[in-house]
């Protein structure tokens, strides 16, 4: 009975639905598209809203459908496994795929890909970005491993992530930001291992990531626990890129941090927005510019600052190694410049010691092959040993206070005593003063200080 009723109001709608059809409403259906959903496509006015088509399935052409182009946008050309019980496929390797932009598709054939084999996009130099689908839920090991120009990965929103395996995103050196979904239960043995620039944003909670190994974070890379949140690292400082430059915000200050992408050119503003609020760049950090170190090889060859800045403090080896670093004009603001902060700037050809920097700190422009002059404010009252060691251009050497230096500490050069008559008090001549500061085997173990 039942049956038999149903049938009668399909029918009926059926009816309804032709004579609608034919009778029309004064529209042609000129302009049709295909609306589409997981399984199925359907052709539908964009006039009058009627379905023109009635629903059929996909025809799948590996990622997308070759009638409704549902799918299309993905990355084409990947290597594909299907599960030994035909319920999924896996991503095994690059295939074909030669781009940047690797946009994992989460349906091949019709069906969910699960998984990113182990080794899938190892060592692939060319990818910049990856998208991973939201039908992921197991990424083995080494899959993105030693991407060395891989920027960002993203994972599609509604995440089934479960598993990220043993040195998963591994050897990522320009891999800045990552977030852990929150549906993962498991992050294997270094999985984000060497990547030196990376900060792990995680969705879930810290007592989430217990049962992970416990050397999943093997190198302590920041991390942020409920980043919805909270976006403290747990080095206590919230990390921000502006205008490409990162900096370190913490008790209400912006540092600017160890930079982590290649930069040529950087502008320093006086204070940065994050969130609504303005913080004042106090510092260079440590190491901030420093090249070369972990094999880089992008050279800085700008960096300005805004006239009000009001940084105070440069640290050690800030700019070390930025072998293009021709100029660089530091705000007057700054007292302290830390110790090899401009060591190794081959090309650095002038510099102006800020008037309130109390000290030189030692190897601070040692090896600035290019510098040929240099003036010592008078508020600089030491200057330790081998600051301007090896600068073989430099021939002046210009003291403020002339009068008053004296030479301390071990000479351990004992076969040639006689050097250590050259230090004197006087510094008035910038050509014999500029002899033996840039000498280090000369000047080896002194400090020179104006006694008051
Ligand atoms: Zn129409
Ligand atoms: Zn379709």
């Amino acid at each position: 009975m039942k049956t038999k009723r149903l049938l009668t109001i399909s029918l009926l709608l059926c009816l309804v639905l032709s004579l609608a059809l034919l009778a029309g409403c004064g529209c042609d259906h000129a302009n049709v598209a295909y609306q589409f959903d997981e399984y199925t496509h359907k052709l539908v006015c964009l006039d009058c809203d009627k379905v023109v088509e009635l629903a059929q399935d996909h025809q799948w052409e590996g990622t997308y459908c070759s009638v409704c182009k549902m799918g299309e946008e993905y990355t084409q050309g990947l290597e594909y496994e299907l599960s030994s019980n035909e319920a999924y496929y896996s991503v095994v390797g690059r295939g074909t795929f030669e781009g940047q932009i690797l946009n994992i598709s989460p349906l091949y054939y019709g069906k969910p890909v699960q998984r990113i084999a182990s080794s899938a996009f190892v060592q692939n130099f060319v990818i910049t970005e990856a998208t991973i689908p939201n039908t992921i839920d197991y990424i083995g090991e080494m899959a993105i491993d030693n991407c060395i120009n891989l920027t960002k990965v993203t994972f599609a929103e509604g995440s089934q992530l479960s598993t990220i395996g043993r040195l998963a995103f591994a050897y990522n050196p320009n891999l800045t930001e990552i977030t852990i979904p929150a549906s993962v239960t498991d992050v294997k043995e270094a999985a984000f291992y060497s990547c030196q620039a990376l900060t792990i944003y995680c969705e879930g909670t810290k007592s989430q990531g217990n049962p992970w190994h416990t050397q999943w974070n093997m190198d302590n890379r920041p991390v942020v626990w409920d980043c919805a949140n909270n976006d403290k690292a747990s080095d206590g400082n919230v990390y921000v890129i502006v205008d490409g430059v990162r900096y370190a915000i913490s008790s209400g200050k912006a540092v600017v941090a160890v930079q982590t992408q290649g930069i040529t050119s950087a502008h320093i503003p006086a204070k940065i927005s994050y969130k609504g609020s303005k913080y004042d760049v106090t510092a260079i950090a440590p190491n901030a510019f420093q090249e070369g170190v972990q094999g880089d090889a992008w050279h800085l060859q700008q960096i300005t600052f805004d006239d009000n800045s009001v940084i105070a403090k440069v640290g050690d080896n800030a700019f070390e190694n930025c072998i293009e670093l021709k100029q660089i004009n530091l705000p007057n603001t700054v007292t302290s410049i830390g110790k090899c902060a401009f060591r190794h700037c081959w090309e650095l050809q002038s510099f102006t010691i800020p008037p309130q920097v109390t000290e030189l700190q030692s190897d601070v422009f040692a090896s600035c092959y290019e510098l040929t002059e240099i003036t010592i404010p008078g508020t600089v009252t030491k200057i330790e040993p081998y600051a301007f060691f090896s600068c073989m251009s430099l021939k002046k050497i210009n003291f403020v206070v002339t009068k008053g230096w004296v030479a301390s500490g071990e000479n351990p050069n004992t076969l040639q005593p006689e050097k250590i008559t050259l230090m004197q008090s006087d510094v008035s001549n910038p050509e014999t003063i500029a002899e033996w500061l840039l000498d280090g085997y000369k000047y080896l173990g002194y400090t020179l200080q104006l006694s008051n």
